[in-house]
């Protein structure tokens, strides 16, 4: 295998294509064994990806990944697995590949982060200082956006939108023992919320279900938003594939469909424009703010937290970086495909800094695969370049109406092996080579 340059960990840095990165080879930074400690709080897209590609880069540099469950269930492709195209098993994935290059990896929560001291706190009751600090906490659910929903609530009308594997098992429990001609209604969030076509692509995921196993039933969408991400091709795909099922619920200027209460008993939903669907099954996305962590250490404004663009540390308090869904990063949708490409930036800026080494010109990139159907998958996406405090657009893309099936299945088996390339990324794995290829 060649060595990269940290000039090619540069370019590798801009993010993870279809095509499969895994554990970049590099002329490590020479800083001296035990010289600097990094801390990572959040072992999901943003972090895990930082913990392995801070610990590629510089293999002296004492790393360490707090993350609170010893498996993490990816939210990304989670609607694939209600829809029957994935176990919940195939999105589940362990940390034995980042404690093999080095990484002490802690199944712990992080409490408390003392910006003075540098040091962090988790409810085990340990501490652990830092040179550098990196917070990937992905988001928590504001419950209370929603009068009559809270944590409990959340058993019975699930949201299953983190990345806790009982709330995905449930929602797909209870679409398995609805009865056929039952309603299920979506809530929909409003703006910002972690992967914005994410809701859509999971009403297409129910709808198909519902088509296969139960068509009598229907789907009901109420949503506070006007318009969505990639609407086109979604509302197309409502049409072509889910005429009779999917029922979408749009606000207007003159009808609001955020949704002011929930009642569990009765599973009864009401909208500001006095809408009332009583379902069978309820899926709530309420509204989401960073994981608590970011407000502990300071680094929010408000539910998010600032960054500074070339760079994602956080502008708010020195040596911490934040990156991933908690982050306002202007126009990067909250993405797993954009926390890993912000993971490379930070991790090589962290190597940089602590080798006292000339920084990476920093890029980004996002794209967004969702499935509408078998095989008609369509996506979504940008690079990104820091301008002033700006991440600046360009080379954006947009799947269209109309597109022939073989464009379509395209995307889909490139976006399978976006999932195989970042999931290998994240966790440090190694795959066997395919058959008769060796070396
Ligand atoms: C239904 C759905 C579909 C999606 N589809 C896609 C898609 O197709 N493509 C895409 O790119 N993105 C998709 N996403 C978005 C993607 O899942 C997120 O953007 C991504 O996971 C964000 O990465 P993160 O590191 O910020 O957070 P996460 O990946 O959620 O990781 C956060 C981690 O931090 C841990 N944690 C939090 N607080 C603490 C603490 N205090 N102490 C210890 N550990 C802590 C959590 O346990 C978690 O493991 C989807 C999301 C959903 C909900």
């Amino acid at each position: 295998m060649s060595k990269l340059s940290r000039r090619s960990f540069g370019k590798l840095a801009a993010g993870t294509g279809a095509s499969a990165v895994v554990g970049p080879m590099l002329v490590p930074f020479a800083i001296a064994q035990g010289a600097a400690k990094v801390v990572i709080v959040g072992g999901g897209a943003g972090g895990a990806t930082v913990a392995h590609f801070v610990k590629t880069a510089a293999p002296n540099l004492d790393v360490t990944l707090i993350e609170a469950n010893a498996t993490y269930s990816s939210s990304f492709f989670s609607n694939l697995y209600l829809g029957g195209f994935r176990s919940l098993e195939s999105l589940s994935h362990g940390y034995a590949g980042l404690r093999r290059l080095g990484i002490r990896v802690v199944h712990d929560y992080a409490n408390a982060v003392d910006p003075k001291a540098k040091t962090v706190r988790t409810r085990g009751g340990r501490t652990y200082s830092y040179d550098r600090l990196v917070l990937s906490p992905g988001i928590d659910i504001k419950y209370d956006s929603i009068q009559g929903y809270s944590r409990d609530v959340a058993r019975i009308m699930p949201h299953a939108y983190n990345t806790d594997a009982a709330q995905k098992r449930l929602l797909k429990q209870q679409l398995q023992s609805m009865r056929d001609g039952g309603t299920v209604a979506m809530v929909m969030p409003n703006n910002p919320f972690r992967c914005p076509p994410g809701p859509y692509e999971r009403a297409c995921m129910i709808a198909h279900y519902l088509k296969a196993r139960k068509p009598k039933s229907k789907l009901v969408i109420l949503d506070p938003k006007r318009s969505f991400s990639k609407q086109p091709v979604f509302t197309e795909a409502f049409d072509r594939h889910y005429k009779n099922i999917i029922e979408l619920n749009l606000s207007t200027e003159l009808d609001d469909f955020s949704v002011v209460s929930v009642n569990p008993k009765t599973k009864e939903i009401v909208t500001k424009a006095g809408k009332r669907v009583r379902a069978d099954v309820a899926n709530v996305i309420p509204q989401q703010r960073a994981g608590e962590i970011a407000s502990k250490a300071g680094i929010n404004d408000g539910d998010w937290c600032p960054v500074n663009a070339e760079n994602f540390s956080s502008p708010k308090v020195p040596d911490i970086y934040v990156l991933g869904d908690a982050a306002i990063a202007a126009e990067m949708p909250k993405s797993a495909f954009s926390a890993n490409s912000q993971a490379k930036v930070v991790a090589a800026d962290i190597a940089a800094a602590l080798a006292k080494k000339d920084k990476f010109e920093p890029r980004y990139r996002n794209t967004c695969w969702s499935l509408l159907a078998p095989d008609d998958n369509v996506k979504v996406g940008a690079n990104y370049t820091p301008k002033g405090s700006k991440l600046d657009p360009s080379g954006s893309f947009v799947s269209q109406r109309g597109e022939s099936a073989d464009v379509r299945k395209q995307n889909y088996q490139e976006s399978i092996a976006w999932y195989n390339s970042i999931t290998d990324e994240m966790f440090a794995k190694t795959r066997p080579a395919a058959a008769g290829k060796k070396g």
